[in-house]
């Protein structure tokens, strides 16, 4: 049975140029990229060049971008050293961010800072007034994610940015699921810092950058070597970052055709959806956010069971709701956003790629009527 992979959101496949690209440095040219003799001048090349074209894929200057293990240590870099060059005091999140920011956030907040997490909205987006309102006086960073992993949810980085700015606090953004998929351009944005991870736009796992804008008092991440400017210390993945490169400034070439195929793939499987009249909600589709990105909220039903019977039919879905041996815990954004309890533990989120076509989408639409559920009566849409 073919598969049909809808967990774009989860991972990408690796795009085969990055891998050829990659090739050579899992090979023969195995130099330590630090290393003065010329087995090491290929290594040192690539790293530069990488360097750049990710800088130029999102409006950044190559010394502003600083090579890391992927998303997560990307987040944890951003929060935890910013917050320990300064003294202590608030930073600001939302309750919507992936966990690599909150469980951050925590451990800096069992070192004495305050931790306010903004709500989010019914729609999935976090208001910039709310922050207008609640701006600490004592606040050190503030971060926010560029796109909700769960729902696909875009958040208005760029006012948030400039409200941190005017109150002279630093800003960060993990736009792990955004960079690669919307255009990106961090001057434009106003951030100071930016987490990306490869595997989410078609490139390796285990690789990613942060941007941190020039200026921005940080301490190391990592202590050793002199590599990444004496800022994270360790001898450099080059495959992963070369293959990084290859893949993210394909996706920004393709960016727009991209989108404007997923958002006719998200709209058929809406439409076949409601051709066959199921009874659903759609979370955080309503304002901006990432194509093909589908959160669906199914009445009464279960979102792990439906993970399961559509793995039995060979696609790949998750879902917002993990069970347990007693109960069945809703994921902390779909709580968040306050999704009717009726329709939230049905929560699935079909995230397609640009590799979907038209006949995933009718499978998955079709798959997801055999699994069954409750009907509306077509007059009530
Ligand atoms: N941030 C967001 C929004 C994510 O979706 C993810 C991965 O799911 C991460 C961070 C962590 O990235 P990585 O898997 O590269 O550590």
């Amino acid at each position: 049975m073919a598969k049909i992979y809808a967990d774009h959101a989860a991972t990408t496949q690796l795009d085969p140029e990055a891998l050829a690209a990659m090739m050579p440095f899992l090979t023969e040219e195995y130099g330590n990229a630090s290393q003065l003799y010329s087995l090491a001048r290929r290594p040192r090349k690539a790293l530069q060049e990488a360097r750049k074209i990710i800088a130029d894929c999102i409006g950044a200057e190559p010394e502003e971008i600083y090579f890391t293990s992927g998303g997560t240590e990307s987040d944890n870099w951003a929060i935890k050293e910013t917050l320990l060059a300064q003294r202590a005091g608030t930073i600001v999140t939302s309750c919507i961010e992936h966990h690599a920011v909150l469980h951050s956030c925590n451990a800096v907040g069992k070192l004495g800072y305050n931790v306010l997490q903004m709500p989010a909205q019914t729609d999935g987006s976090v208001d910039a007034d709310w922050l207008t309102k609640h701006f600490p006086e004592d606040c050190r960073l503030v971060s926010v994610m560029y796109a909700n992993n769960e729902i696909g949810t875009i958040q208005p980085i760029r006012d948030l940015a400039r409200l941190a700015r005017d109150h002279g606090v630093l800003f960060h953004t993990d736009a792990v699921q955004a960079v690669g998929h919307v255009p990106i351009d961090v001057g434009d944005l106003g951030v100071d810092l930016l987490s990306a991870s490869a595997h989410k736009f078609n490139g390796p796992k285990g690789v990613g950058f942060l941007y941190i804008r020039k200026g921005t008092a940080m301490t190391p991440y990592a202590d050793g070597g002199g590599q990444e400017n004496g800022m994270r210390a360790g001898t450099e993945n080059v495959a992963g970052i070369v293959g990084m490169a290859t893949a993210l400034r394909k996706n920004c070439e393709s960016m727009q055709e991209h989108e404007e195929h997923l958002m006719k793939l998200e709209e058929r499987l809406l439409a076949r959806l409601r051709e066959y009249q199921l009874d659903f909600l759609r979370n955080g589709g309503t304002g901006a956010h990432i194509p093909g990105n589908v959160s669906l909220s199914f009445r009464e039903m279960e979102g792990e069971m439906m993970l399961h019977r559509l793995d039995l039919m060979g696609i790949c879905v998750s879902t917002g709701s993990a069970c347990n041996s007693t109960t069945t815990e809703l994921s902390h954004v779909i709580r968040a956003i306050d999704v009717p309890k009726d329709y939230a533990y049905g929560t699935i989120r079909v995230s397609l790629g640009h590799e979907n076509t038209e006949a995933d989408v009718d499978a998955i639409a079709a798959a997801l009527k055999t699994i069954g559920g409750h009907t509306v009566d077509p007059g009530v849409r």
